[in-house]
C-alpha cells in the first residue's frame, strides 16, 4: 500500500463520504480557533506586513470543513486590519491534501465562497496535491501554516512493522492494527520511531518553506500520557480490530493480513512534540494545549437538534457516528490492504456494535493537541 496513492477520505456527499462525517473535524477547528486567530494577525504584522498573505492549509480534505480554517484566518487578519486603519492584503489560499483527495469538491464549492465575501479584499485558491512530509511549497513563499485533525496520520505503517521482500517484519503485531493491550513492546517503539522520522521531515519541509517570523498552527489527535501504549483513543483501533477479528473466526478476513496492517496512525503527546520540535530547532512554540472534543459539544455547537429529548445522546448513537466517521477516513486504506472481498458493510456494521457496548461505560470525547509556533 502507498498511502500517497491509496489513501484518501471518502470522496462526494453520499452516507459514507468524508463531507457528511465530519463534524467533530468541524468541531476541533472551531475549538482551536482563538489560537489559529491570534496566529494569523501575529503572522500578518510579524511579516512585513505583507502586501499579498501566503496561506496554507495542508490535509484540507473535502466537505464542509475544507474552507473554515482559512475562513477564519482571512476574517481575523481583515479584522485587525479595519482597527489598524490598514488595507487589507490579498490572499494566496493553498490547499493541500494528498492526490487522491476530492479537489473537484472542494473546487466546486469556491463560487459560494467567494459569494460570501461581499466588500472583502481579494483571494486566490490553489488545490495543491501531494505529501505534507515532503517540500510543497517554493522556499521562503509562506506566511502561515495550518493544519488541523491531519498530522497524526503517518506517511506510511510503521517500518519495523512492516514485511519486507518476502522477509518477516522485525517485529510483529499479532491479532491487532495498532498499539494495543497485549501488544509487544516493539510495536509503540516502531511507532515512536516512524513518528520521530514523519514529524522531523514535516518540520524541515516546513521551516524552508516559511518566511521568518511566519507562523505554523496544527491541531490533531494527541495524548495525555507519556507513554504510547496509554493512549487514551486506542480503543478506536482496538475496536476495529476487535470487528477484524471476529470476521477471521469466520472466515471472512484472513489472519494474515490482520496481523500485517498496522494503522499509520499516531497520536504524539505533548512531551514528545516539544522535544521534536526543539531538536529540529527551526520554530519557537509559542503556546501548546490539550483539549477533549466530543459529540456533545458538537451537538451544542452545531444546534442541529441531535441530541436526544432530555440531551443526552445515546451510545448506540455515538456508535454510529464514531463508525461512519472511521468508515470516511479509513475505508480506502482498509479497502488498499485488506482487498474487495472483504465487505466494509459487514466491517462496520460489527464495529458500530462494539462501539455501542463501550460507549454505554466510556466517553465518546477524543484529545487533541492544539500548537502554535513562529518560524525563527
Ligand atoms: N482538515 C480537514 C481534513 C482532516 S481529515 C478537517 O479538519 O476536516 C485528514 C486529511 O489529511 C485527509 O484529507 C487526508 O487525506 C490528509 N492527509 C493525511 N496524510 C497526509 C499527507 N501526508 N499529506 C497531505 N495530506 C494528508
Amino acid at each position: 500500500m502507498d498511502l500517497k496513492k491509496d489513501f484518501y477520505m471518502n470522496s462526494g456527499a453520499g452516507d459514507n463520504s468524508y463531507g457528511s462525517n465530519s463534524k467533530i473535524q468541524g468541531l476541533i477547528i472551531c475549538k482551536s480557533q482563538s489560537v489559529r486567530r491570534e496566529a494569523a494577525v501575529a503572522a500578518y504584522l510579524g511579516t512585513g506586513p505583507p502586501a499579498t498573505m501566503s496561506v496554507a492549509d495542508l490535509g484540507c480534505s473535502s466537505g464542509s470543513t475544507a474552507l473554515l480554517a482559512v475562513e477564519d484566518i482571512m476574517e481575523a487578519v481583515e479584522r485587525a486590519c479595519v482597527e489598524l486603519r490598514r488595507q487589507p492584503p490579498e490572499f494566496n489560499l493553498l490547499l493541500n491534501d494528498l492526490y487522491g483527495n476530492d479537489f473537484n469538491a472542494v473546487f466546486r464549492s469556491l463560487p459560494e465562497f467567494h459569494s460570501q465575501r461581499p466588500g472583502k479584499g481579494l483571494c486566490f485558491v490553489t488545490g495543491v496535491p501531494g505529501t505534507f512530509y515532503d517540500r510543497l511549497f517554493p522556499a521562503k513563499s509562506l506566511h502561515l501554516v495550518c493544519s488541523s485533525s491531519s498530522l497524526h496520520w503517518l506517511s506510511q505503517m510503521p517500518e519495523e512493522l512492516q514485511q519486507k521482500e518476502g522477509s518477516p517484519a522485525a517485529c510483529v503485531n499479532k491479532g491487532k492494527v495498532f498499539i494495543s493491550a497485549g501488544s509487544p513492546p516493539c510495536v509503540a517503539e516502531a511507532y515512536r520511531k516512524q513518528f520521530h522520522r514523519d514529524f522531523r521531515n514535516f518540520l524541515r519541509c516546513r521551516a524552508e518553506e516559511i518566511v521568518r517570523g511566519g507562523w505554523m498552527v496544527l491541531a490533531f489527535m494527541s495524548r495525555r500520557s507519556r507513554e504510547a501504549a496509554m493512549m487514551e483513543d486506542r480503543y478506536i483501533w482496538e475496536l476495529l480490530a476487535d470487528a477484524l477479528n471476529a470476521m477471521a473466526s469466520e472466515n471472512l478476513v484472513a489472519q494474515e493480513r490482520i496481523d500485517s496492517f498496522n494503522a499509520p496512525f499516531y497520536a504524539p503527546s505533548l512531551e514528545e512534540l516539544e522535544e521534536e520540535i526543539e531538536g529540529e530547532g527551526s520554530f519557537c512554540i509559542r503556546s501548546s494545549d490539550h483539549f477533549r472534543a466530543g459529540w456533545d459539544d458538537d451537538d451544542l455547537y452545531y444546534a442541529t437538534g441531535g441530541a436526544a429529548a432530555d440531551g443526552v445522546i445515546s451510545s448506540a448513537r455515538y456508535a454510529g457516528r464514531m463508525a461512519r466517521g472511521v468508515r470516511a477516513v479509513a475505508e480506502s486504506m482498509l479497502r488498499s490492504h485488506f482487498g474487495e472481498g472483504v465487505s466494509m458493510d459487514d466491517l462496520f456494521c460489527r464495529y458500530d456494535g462494539l462501539l455501542a457496548q463501550y460507549y454505554a461505560a466510556n466517553d465518546a470525547a477524543v484529545t487533541n493537541v492544539v500548537i502554535a509556533l513562529v518560524k525563527k
